[in-house]
Protein backbone atom coordinates (compact mmCIF):
# COMPACT_ATOMS: atom_id res chain seq x y z
CA UNK A 1 0.00 0.00 0.00
CA UNK A 2 0.86 3.26 -0.41
CA UNK A 3 1.55 6.10 1.98
CA UNK A 4 -1.77 7.93 2.21
CA UNK A 5 -0.89 11.91 1.18
CA UNK A 6 -2.65 13.91 4.02
CA UNK A 7 -1.95 17.94 4.05
CA UNK A 8 -2.58 20.55 6.05
CA UNK A 9 -3.09 23.74 5.52
CA UNK A 10 -2.16 26.26 7.60
CA UNK A 11 0.39 26.06 10.95
CA UNK A 12 -1.56 27.82 13.10
CA UNK A 13 -2.92 25.88 16.62
CA UNK A 14 -5.31 24.03 14.76
CA UNK A 15 -3.02 22.94 11.96
CA UNK A 16 0.74 22.23 14.08
CA UNK A 17 -1.45 20.25 16.57
CA UNK A 18 -2.65 17.99 13.95
CA UNK A 19 0.80 17.42 11.82
CA UNK A 20 2.17 16.88 15.23
CA UNK A 21 -0.12 14.45 16.32
CA UNK A 22 -0.31 12.54 12.79
CA UNK A 23 3.51 12.58 13.10
CA UNK A 24 3.51 10.69 16.28
CA UNK A 25 0.86 8.13 15.78
CA UNK A 26 1.06 7.23 11.83
CA UNK A 27 4.46 5.18 10.64
CA UNK A 28 6.42 7.01 7.45
CA UNK A 29 4.90 3.67 5.78
CA UNK A 30 1.43 4.68 6.84
CA UNK A 31 1.00 8.29 5.70
CA UNK A 32 3.07 11.13 4.17
CA UNK A 33 2.63 14.34 5.82
CA UNK A 34 2.58 17.76 4.01
CA UNK A 35 2.20 21.47 5.74
CA UNK A 36 1.41 24.43 4.02
CA UNK A 37 2.49 27.34 5.89
CA UNK A 38 3.26 31.14 4.42
CA UNK A 39 5.78 31.52 7.56
CA UNK A 40 8.38 29.05 9.59
CA UNK A 41 6.15 29.52 12.67
CA UNK A 42 3.35 28.90 14.55
CA UNK A 43 2.39 32.13 15.76
CA UNK A 44 1.46 32.78 19.58
CA UNK A 45 -1.38 35.29 18.78
CA UNK A 46 -2.88 35.54 22.33
CA UNK A 47 0.33 37.74 23.18
CA UNK A 48 0.66 39.86 19.90
CA UNK A 49 -0.46 42.89 22.18
CA UNK A 50 2.54 42.05 24.18
CA UNK A 51 4.56 42.37 20.77
CA UNK A 52 2.74 45.69 20.01
CA UNK A 53 3.85 47.51 23.23
CA UNK A 54 7.02 45.81 23.47
CA UNK A 55 6.93 43.76 26.18
CA UNK A 56 7.78 40.60 24.40
CA UNK A 57 9.95 40.56 21.62
CA UNK A 58 8.25 39.45 18.08
CA UNK A 59 10.57 35.83 17.99
CA UNK A 60 9.13 34.89 21.08
CA UNK A 61 5.67 34.27 20.24
CA UNK A 62 6.93 32.74 16.60
CA UNK A 63 7.40 29.66 17.37
CA UNK A 64 9.97 27.35 15.40
CA UNK A 65 8.01 24.84 12.82
CA UNK A 66 10.94 23.20 12.72
CA UNK A 67 11.40 22.67 16.44
CA UNK A 68 7.95 21.01 16.73
CA UNK A 69 7.34 18.98 13.74
CA UNK A 70 10.01 16.62 12.82
CA UNK A 71 9.26 14.19 9.43
CA UNK A 72 6.51 17.08 8.34
CA UNK A 73 7.06 18.13 5.28
CA UNK A 74 6.76 22.23 4.92
CA UNK A 75 5.89 23.70 1.65
CA UNK A 76 6.30 27.50 2.30
CA UNK A 77 3.81 29.01 1.09
CA UNK A 78 -0.03 29.76 0.81
CA UNK A 79 -3.54 27.79 -0.09
CA UNK A 80 -5.07 29.89 -2.99
CA UNK A 81 -7.97 27.31 -3.71
CA UNK A 82 -8.94 24.13 -3.43
CA UNK A 83 -10.60 21.60 -5.75
CA UNK A 84 -12.02 19.43 -3.57
CA UNK A 85 -13.23 17.01 -6.83
CA UNK A 86 -10.06 16.69 -8.23
CA UNK A 87 -8.65 16.59 -4.44
CA UNK A 88 -5.73 19.15 -5.25
CA UNK A 89 -4.96 22.25 -3.15
CA UNK A 90 -3.29 25.15 -5.44
CA UNK A 91 -0.45 26.70 -3.62
CA UNK A 92 0.89 29.95 -3.78
CA UNK A 93 4.93 29.79 -2.77
CA UNK A 94 6.95 32.57 -1.48
CA UNK A 95 9.01 32.74 -4.69
CA UNK A 96 5.35 33.24 -6.11
CA UNK A 97 5.37 29.59 -7.81
CA UNK A 98 2.39 27.87 -8.41
CA UNK A 99 2.04 23.95 -7.13
CA UNK A 100 -0.35 21.69 -6.92
CA UNK A 101 -0.43 19.97 -4.25
CA UNK A 102 -2.51 16.36 -4.09
CA UNK A 103 -3.69 14.58 -1.35
CA UNK A 104 -5.90 11.87 -0.46
CA UNK A 105 -7.26 13.85 2.93
CA UNK A 106 -6.56 17.39 3.78
CA UNK A 107 -6.76 19.44 6.62
CA UNK A 108 -8.57 22.93 6.45
CA UNK A 109 -6.89 25.25 8.82
CA UNK A 110 -5.87 28.08 7.41
CA UNK A 111 -7.85 30.59 10.79
CA UNK A 112 -9.20 33.98 10.15
CA UNK A 113 -8.40 37.55 8.95
CA UNK A 114 -9.38 40.76 10.25
CA UNK A 115 -13.36 41.11 9.44
CA UNK A 116 -14.12 44.28 8.23
CA UNK A 117 -17.16 46.62 7.05
CA UNK A 118 -17.98 49.19 4.18
CA UNK A 119 -16.56 51.69 6.21
CA UNK A 120 -15.04 54.89 3.98
CA UNK A 121 -11.21 54.75 4.88
CA UNK A 122 -10.91 51.93 6.50
CA UNK A 123 -9.23 49.75 4.13
CA UNK A 124 -6.70 52.67 3.64
CA UNK A 125 -6.22 54.02 7.20
CA UNK A 126 -6.98 51.04 9.75
CA UNK A 127 -4.19 48.49 11.41
CA UNK A 128 -4.89 45.00 11.85
CA UNK A 129 -3.35 43.25 14.87
CA UNK A 130 -3.68 39.35 13.04
CA UNK A 131 -0.42 39.10 12.40
CA UNK A 132 3.59 39.57 13.78
CA UNK A 133 4.35 41.93 11.15
CA UNK A 134 0.92 43.96 12.01
CA UNK A 135 1.67 44.09 15.58
CA UNK A 136 5.29 44.88 15.04
CA UNK A 137 4.10 47.93 12.79
CA UNK A 138 1.90 49.07 15.63
CA UNK A 139 4.37 49.09 17.70
CA UNK A 140 6.77 51.09 15.17
CA UNK A 141 4.13 53.02 14.29
CA UNK A 142 2.67 54.29 18.08
CA UNK A 143 6.30 55.17 18.61
CA UNK A 144 6.94 56.84 15.67
CA UNK A 145 3.72 59.43 16.56
CA UNK A 146 5.71 59.81 20.11
CA UNK A 147 8.62 60.18 17.94
CA UNK A 148 7.08 63.21 16.40
CA UNK A 149 4.81 64.68 18.98
CA UNK A 150 8.07 65.25 20.96
CA UNK A 151 9.98 66.72 17.93
CA UNK A 152 6.90 68.72 16.57
CA UNK A 153 5.89 72.39 17.73
CA UNK A 154 2.40 72.48 16.41
CA UNK A 155 -0.02 72.31 19.67
CA UNK A 156 -2.96 70.78 17.15
CA UNK A 157 -0.76 68.65 15.51
CA UNK A 158 0.72 67.06 18.64
CA UNK A 159 -2.51 66.22 19.69
CA UNK A 160 -3.84 64.67 16.80
CA UNK A 161 -0.48 62.02 17.06
CA UNK A 162 -0.77 61.43 20.19
CA UNK A 163 -4.61 60.09 20.14
CA UNK A 164 -4.79 56.96 19.84
CA UNK A 165 -8.16 54.78 19.06
CA UNK A 166 -9.19 51.03 19.25
CA UNK A 167 -12.01 49.67 17.90
CA UNK A 168 -13.60 46.33 18.96
CA UNK A 169 -14.23 45.50 22.52
CA UNK A 170 -13.70 42.18 22.48
CA UNK A 171 -10.29 40.78 24.36
CA UNK A 172 -7.95 41.19 21.64
CA UNK A 173 -8.84 44.66 21.59
CA UNK A 174 -9.36 45.61 24.92
CA UNK A 175 -5.63 43.58 25.66
CA UNK A 176 -4.21 45.96 22.85
CA UNK A 177 -5.06 49.37 24.41
CA UNK A 178 -4.55 48.21 27.61
CA UNK A 179 -1.03 47.19 26.78
CA UNK A 180 -0.39 50.48 24.42
CA UNK A 181 -1.79 52.72 27.00
CA UNK A 182 0.87 51.74 29.17
CA UNK A 183 3.29 51.98 26.91
CA UNK A 184 2.44 55.62 25.86
CA UNK A 185 2.28 56.55 29.50
CA UNK A 186 5.52 55.53 30.36
CA UNK A 187 6.94 57.16 27.85
CA UNK A 188 6.52 60.26 29.41
CA UNK A 189 9.30 59.64 31.30
CA UNK A 190 11.76 59.17 28.40
CA UNK A 191 10.56 62.25 25.93
CA UNK A 192 10.73 65.08 28.41
CA UNK A 193 8.91 67.13 26.02
CA UNK A 194 5.57 65.24 25.97
CA UNK A 195 2.75 66.72 27.67
CA UNK A 196 0.96 63.13 29.77
CA UNK A 197 -2.25 64.71 29.16
CA UNK A 198 -2.31 65.33 25.38
CA UNK A 199 -1.82 61.13 25.17
CA UNK A 200 -5.58 59.85 25.01
CA UNK A 201 -6.68 56.11 24.33
CA UNK A 202 -10.08 55.74 23.20
CA UNK A 203 -11.91 52.19 22.95
CA UNK A 204 -15.00 52.20 20.50
CA UNK A 205 -17.34 49.02 20.33
CA UNK A 206 -20.78 49.27 18.66
CA UNK A 207 -22.10 46.24 21.46
CA UNK A 208 -23.51 47.40 24.94
CA UNK A 209 -20.55 45.68 26.88
CA UNK A 210 -17.09 44.80 27.00
CA UNK A 211 -16.02 41.09 26.83
CA UNK A 212 -19.80 40.06 27.01
CA UNK A 213 -17.89 36.73 26.96
CA UNK A 214 -16.76 37.04 30.51
CA UNK A 215 -19.57 37.83 32.02
CA UNK A 216 -21.46 41.21 33.76
CA UNK A 217 -18.92 41.32 36.66
CA UNK A 218 -15.63 40.83 35.14
CA UNK A 219 -16.67 42.67 32.36
CA UNK A 220 -17.49 45.52 34.44
CA UNK A 221 -14.38 44.99 35.91
CA UNK A 222 -12.16 45.55 33.07
CA UNK A 223 -14.00 48.70 32.34
CA UNK A 224 -13.20 50.26 35.22
CA UNK A 225 -9.59 49.21 35.13
CA UNK A 226 -9.06 51.25 31.43
CA UNK A 227 -11.59 54.32 32.87
CA UNK A 228 -9.40 54.42 35.78
CA UNK A 229 -6.04 54.25 33.35
CA UNK A 230 -7.42 57.13 31.44
CA UNK A 231 -8.70 55.43 28.68
CA UNK A 232 -11.91 56.47 27.14
CA UNK A 233 -14.25 53.56 26.62
CA UNK A 234 -17.25 54.69 24.33
CA UNK A 235 -20.08 51.38 23.84
CA UNK A 236 -22.89 51.28 21.54
CA UNK A 237 -20.84 53.34 19.22
CA UNK A 238 -19.10 52.46 16.18
CA UNK A 239 -16.81 54.22 13.25
CA UNK A 240 -18.67 56.50 10.48
CA UNK A 241 -15.58 57.51 8.82
CA UNK A 242 -11.59 57.18 8.47
CA UNK A 243 -9.32 59.46 7.42
CA UNK A 244 -5.29 60.22 7.33
CA UNK A 245 -5.69 62.38 10.54
CA UNK A 246 -9.45 61.80 11.82
CA UNK A 247 -11.61 59.14 13.15
CA UNK A 248 -15.51 59.85 13.32
CA UNK A 249 -17.76 57.94 15.27
CA UNK A 250 -21.19 57.16 14.74
CA UNK A 251 -22.60 59.84 17.46
CA UNK A 252 -20.69 62.33 15.56
CA UNK A 253 -17.59 62.80 17.15
CA UNK A 254 -14.65 63.20 15.19
CA UNK A 255 -11.32 61.97 16.86
CA UNK A 256 -8.33 63.85 15.69
CA UNK A 257 -5.17 60.77 15.11
CA UNK A 258 -3.18 59.26 13.14
CA UNK A 259 -3.67 56.15 14.61
CA UNK A 260 -6.44 53.64 14.04
CA UNK A 261 -6.31 50.12 15.26
CA UNK A 262 -9.31 47.57 14.27
CA UNK A 263 -9.85 44.55 16.06
CA UNK A 264 -13.31 44.26 15.31
CA UNK A 265 -13.96 40.21 14.88
CA UNK A 266 -12.72 38.47 12.49
CA UNK A 267 -14.05 36.26 9.55
CA UNK A 268 -13.15 32.89 8.50
CA UNK A 269 -9.52 33.03 5.62
CA UNK A 270 -11.22 33.68 2.30
CA UNK A 271 -9.74 30.03 1.58
CA UNK A 272 -12.99 28.90 2.36
CA UNK A 273 -15.32 30.50 -0.77
CA UNK A 274 -12.93 28.62 -2.95
CA UNK A 275 -14.30 25.10 -1.78
CA UNK A 276 -17.52 25.80 -2.88
CA UNK A 277 -18.93 23.88 0.06
CA UNK A 278 -21.87 25.22 2.82
CA UNK A 279 -20.68 27.68 4.91
CA UNK A 280 -22.14 28.84 8.57
CA UNK A 281 -21.58 32.05 8.99
CA UNK A 282 -18.57 32.30 6.35
CA UNK A 283 -17.00 29.78 8.38
CA UNK A 284 -16.85 25.71 6.79
CA UNK A 285 -20.05 23.94 7.75
CA UNK A 286 -18.55 20.72 9.09
CA UNK A 287 -19.61 17.41 10.98
CA UNK A 288 -18.85 17.25 14.62
CA UNK A 289 -15.99 14.71 13.16
CA UNK A 290 -15.06 17.89 11.38
CA UNK A 291 -15.46 16.71 8.00
CA UNK A 292 -17.12 18.66 5.54
CA UNK A 293 -19.94 16.79 4.17
CA UNK A 294 -20.26 15.87 0.58
CA UNK A 295 -15.99 16.35 0.18
CA UNK A 296 -14.14 13.29 0.29
CA UNK A 297 -11.14 13.46 2.71
CA UNK A 298 -12.00 16.77 3.25
CA UNK A 299 -11.49 18.27 7.25
CA UNK A 300 -12.29 21.64 8.91
CA UNK A 301 -11.32 23.15 11.79
CA UNK A 302 -10.07 26.35 13.94
CA UNK A 303 -11.74 29.76 13.23
CA UNK A 304 -12.19 28.60 9.40
CA UNK A 305 -14.87 26.21 10.54
CA UNK A 306 -17.87 25.95 12.24
CA UNK A 307 -17.45 22.93 14.18
CA UNK A 308 -20.29 22.36 16.15
CA UNK A 309 -20.62 22.82 20.08
CA UNK A 310 -21.91 19.56 21.50
CA UNK A 311 -20.87 20.41 24.98
CA UNK A 312 -22.83 23.48 24.72
CA UNK A 313 -25.28 21.94 22.35
CA UNK A 314 -28.72 23.52 20.39
CA UNK A 315 -26.99 24.11 17.47
CA UNK A 316 -23.83 26.20 19.10
CA UNK A 317 -21.25 26.13 17.30
CA UNK A 318 -17.39 26.56 18.98
CA UNK A 319 -16.08 30.44 19.23
CA UNK A 320 -13.34 31.02 17.27
CA UNK A 321 -10.59 30.55 20.09
CA UNK A 322 -6.94 29.01 20.41
CA UNK A 323 -8.38 26.68 23.09
CA UNK A 324 -10.55 24.92 20.94
CA UNK A 325 -8.31 25.33 17.80
CA UNK A 326 -5.81 23.78 19.40
CA UNK A 327 -7.75 20.46 20.84
CA UNK A 328 -9.90 20.31 17.29
CA UNK A 329 -6.54 19.45 16.02
CA UNK A 330 -5.70 16.36 17.85
CA UNK A 331 -9.25 15.68 17.23
CA UNK A 332 -8.66 15.73 13.50
CA UNK A 333 -5.90 14.06 14.11
CA UNK A 334 -7.52 11.26 15.50
CA UNK A 335 -10.60 10.66 13.01
CA UNK A 336 -7.89 11.39 10.30
CA UNK A 337 -5.55 8.04 12.09
CA UNK A 338 -9.37 6.03 12.54
CA UNK A 339 -10.48 6.48 8.67
CA UNK A 340 -7.01 5.09 7.82
CA UNK A 341 -7.23 2.09 10.11
CA UNK A 342 -10.91 1.55 9.59
CA UNK A 343 -12.28 2.32 12.85
CA UNK A 344 -14.75 4.78 14.17
CA UNK A 345 -14.46 8.66 14.10
CA UNK A 346 -15.26 10.62 17.56
CA UNK A 347 -17.17 13.78 17.59
CA UNK A 348 -14.86 16.64 19.00
CA UNK A 349 -16.31 17.78 22.37
CA UNK A 350 -15.13 20.25 24.91
CA UNK A 351 -16.03 21.91 27.49
CA UNK A 352 -14.60 25.95 27.52
CA UNK A 353 -11.83 26.27 30.25
CA UNK A 354 -12.82 30.28 30.74
CA UNK A 355 -10.81 33.09 29.53
CA UNK A 356 -8.06 35.24 30.57
CA UNK A 357 -7.62 38.70 29.63
CA UNK A 358 -4.09 40.73 30.27
CA UNK A 359 -4.37 44.36 30.67
CA UNK A 360 -0.76 44.77 31.20
CA UNK A 361 1.72 45.22 34.23
CA UNK A 362 -0.58 43.89 37.55
CA UNK A 363 -3.51 44.25 36.14
CA UNK A 364 -5.71 41.11 34.54
CA UNK A 365 -9.41 39.55 34.91
CA UNK A 366 -9.77 36.16 34.32
CA UNK A 367 -12.28 33.66 34.42
CA UNK A 368 -10.71 30.06 34.90
CA UNK A 369 -13.41 27.12 35.05
CA UNK A 370 -15.81 29.89 35.92
CA UNK A 371 -14.18 31.44 38.65
CA UNK A 372 -13.93 35.10 38.38
CA UNK A 373 -10.57 37.14 39.34
CA UNK A 374 -8.88 39.84 38.72
CA UNK A 375 -5.92 41.86 39.69
CA UNK A 376 -2.56 39.62 40.83
CA UNK A 377 -4.06 36.69 40.83
CA UNK A 378 -5.81 36.97 37.67
CA UNK A 379 -2.46 38.01 36.33
CA UNK A 380 -0.83 35.24 37.27
CA UNK A 381 -3.52 32.61 35.69
CA UNK A 382 -3.00 34.25 32.66
CA UNK A 383 0.30 33.99 32.00
CA UNK A 384 0.32 31.00 33.72
CA UNK A 385 -1.70 29.83 31.28
CA UNK A 386 -0.12 30.98 28.29
CA UNK A 387 3.36 29.97 29.67
CA UNK A 388 1.74 26.26 29.66
CA UNK A 389 -0.17 26.88 26.10
CA UNK A 390 3.18 27.61 24.16
CA UNK A 391 4.55 24.49 22.28
CA UNK A 392 7.91 24.72 22.44
CA UNK A 393 10.23 25.11 26.28
CA UNK A 394 12.31 27.57 23.84
CA UNK A 395 9.39 29.83 23.22
CA UNK A 396 8.57 29.46 27.05
CA UNK A 397 11.50 30.73 28.11
CA UNK A 398 12.07 33.20 25.60
CA UNK A 399 8.35 34.57 26.83
CA UNK A 400 9.50 34.18 30.48
CA UNK A 401 12.40 36.39 30.48
CA UNK A 402 11.08 39.12 28.36
CA UNK A 403 8.22 39.65 31.25
CA UNK A 404 10.72 39.29 33.86
CA UNK A 405 12.98 41.89 32.02
CA UNK A 406 10.14 44.13 31.27
CA UNK A 407 9.05 44.48 34.84
CA UNK A 408 12.63 44.83 36.19
CA UNK A 409 13.94 47.35 33.19
CA UNK A 410 10.33 48.99 31.95
CA UNK A 411 9.67 49.52 28.47
CA UNK A 412 12.00 50.48 25.98
CA UNK A 413 10.88 52.75 23.08
CA UNK A 414 12.93 51.57 19.69
CA UNK A 415 11.60 51.80 16.27
CA UNK A 416 13.11 49.31 14.10
CA UNK A 417 11.74 51.10 11.14
CA UNK A 418 11.92 47.58 9.29
CA UNK A 419 8.45 48.15 7.96
CA UNK A 420 8.82 51.65 7.19
CA UNK A 421 7.41 53.25 3.84
CA UNK A 422 5.94 50.07 3.09
CA UNK A 423 1.77 49.54 2.45
CA UNK A 424 0.44 49.10 5.72
CA UNK A 425 -3.16 47.81 4.88
CA UNK A 426 -5.09 44.76 6.39
CA UNK A 427 -4.94 43.21 3.05
CA UNK A 428 -1.31 44.05 2.51
CA UNK A 429 -0.76 42.32 6.08
CA UNK A 430 -3.55 39.16 5.73
CA UNK A 431 -2.41 38.48 1.83
CA UNK A 432 -6.66 38.16 1.41
CA UNK A 433 -6.03 39.81 -1.98
CA UNK A 434 -3.98 36.58 -3.25
CA UNK A 435 -6.76 33.96 -3.63
CA UNK A 436 -8.65 32.30 -6.68
CA UNK A 437 -12.07 32.27 -7.51
CA UNK A 438 -13.99 28.88 -7.42
CA UNK A 439 -14.15 28.82 -11.17
CA UNK A 440 -10.72 29.84 -11.35
CA UNK A 441 -9.10 27.02 -9.15
CA UNK A 442 -11.59 24.15 -11.11
CA UNK A 443 -10.17 26.23 -14.58
CA UNK A 444 -6.33 25.88 -13.37
CA UNK A 445 -6.89 22.14 -11.97
CA UNK A 446 -8.75 20.93 -14.93
CA UNK A 447 -5.90 22.55 -17.69
CA UNK A 448 -3.22 20.20 -18.87
CA UNK A 449 -0.21 22.22 -17.36
CA UNK A 450 -1.76 21.75 -14.20
CA UNK A 451 -0.03 19.22 -11.65
CA UNK A 452 3.33 18.91 -9.92
C1 LIG B 1 -4.89 39.61 19.49
C2 LIG B 1 -5.53 38.24 19.69
C3 LIG B 1 -5.62 37.71 20.97
C4 LIG B 1 -6.19 36.45 21.16
N1 LIG B 1 -6.25 35.93 22.42
C5 LIG B 1 -6.76 34.68 22.61
C6 LIG B 1 -6.79 34.10 23.91
O1 LIG B 1 -6.36 34.72 24.90
N2 LIG B 1 -7.28 32.85 24.04
C7 LIG B 1 -7.76 32.13 22.96
O2 LIG B 1 -8.19 30.98 23.13
N3 LIG B 1 -7.76 32.66 21.74
C8 LIG B 1 -7.27 33.92 21.53
N4 LIG B 1 -7.27 34.46 20.26
C9 LIG B 1 -7.89 33.71 19.17
C10 LIG B 1 -6.94 32.63 18.65
O3 LIG B 1 -5.66 33.15 18.41
C11 LIG B 1 -7.51 31.99 17.39
O4 LIG B 1 -8.80 31.51 17.65
C12 LIG B 1 -6.62 30.83 16.96
O5 LIG B 1 -5.38 31.32 16.53
C13 LIG B 1 -7.28 30.03 15.84
O6 LIG B 1 -6.45 28.96 15.50
P1 LIG B 1 -6.37 28.48 13.99
O7 LIG B 1 -5.38 27.37 13.96
O8 LIG B 1 -7.72 28.27 13.44
O9 LIG B 1 -5.78 29.75 13.22
P2 LIG B 1 -4.35 30.43 13.39
O10 LIG B 1 -3.74 30.12 14.69
O11 LIG B 1 -4.55 31.86 13.03
O12 LIG B 1 -3.50 29.71 12.29
C14 LIG B 1 -3.78 29.81 10.93
C15 LIG B 1 -2.47 29.61 10.22
O13 LIG B 1 -2.73 29.45 8.84
C16 LIG B 1 -1.86 30.25 8.10
N5 LIG B 1 -2.56 30.57 6.86
C17 LIG B 1 -3.47 31.53 6.63
N6 LIG B 1 -3.91 31.46 5.38
C18 LIG B 1 -3.27 30.42 4.81
C19 LIG B 1 -3.30 29.85 3.53
N7 LIG B 1 -4.09 30.34 2.58
N8 LIG B 1 -2.51 28.79 3.27
C20 LIG B 1 -1.70 28.28 4.22
N9 LIG B 1 -1.63 28.79 5.47
C21 LIG B 1 -2.43 29.83 5.75
C22 LIG B 1 -1.58 31.45 8.98
O14 LIG B 1 -0.36 32.05 8.63
C23 LIG B 1 -1.53 30.79 10.34
O15 LIG B 1 -0.23 30.30 10.61
C24 LIG B 1 -6.70 35.73 20.04
C25 LIG B 1 -6.62 36.28 18.76
C26 LIG B 1 -6.04 37.52 18.58
C27 LIG B 1 -5.97 38.09 17.18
Amino acid sequence: MEPSRILVVGGGFAGVECARRLERKLAATEAEITLVSPFGYQLYLPLLPHVASGVVTPQSVAVSLRRILRRTTIVPGGAIGVDTRAKVCVVRKINDEIVDVRYDQIVLAPGSVTRTFDIPGLDEYAYGMKTLAEAAYVRDHVIEQLDLAAAGNDEAERACRLQFVVVGGGYAGTETAACLQRLTTAATRRYPRLDPRLVKWHVVDIAPKLMPELGDRLGRKALEVLRDRGIEVSLGVSVAEVGADSVKLTDGRVLPSHTLIWTAGVAASPLVGTLGAETVKGRLAVTPYMSVPGADGVFALGDAAAVPDLAVGGGAVCPPTAQHAQRQGKAVAENIIASLRGTPMQPYRHRDLGLVVDLGGADAVSKPLGVEMSGLPAQAVARGYHLMALRTNVAKIRVGTNWTLNAIAGDDFVRTGFQARRPARLRDFEFTDSYLTQEQVREHTASPAAGR
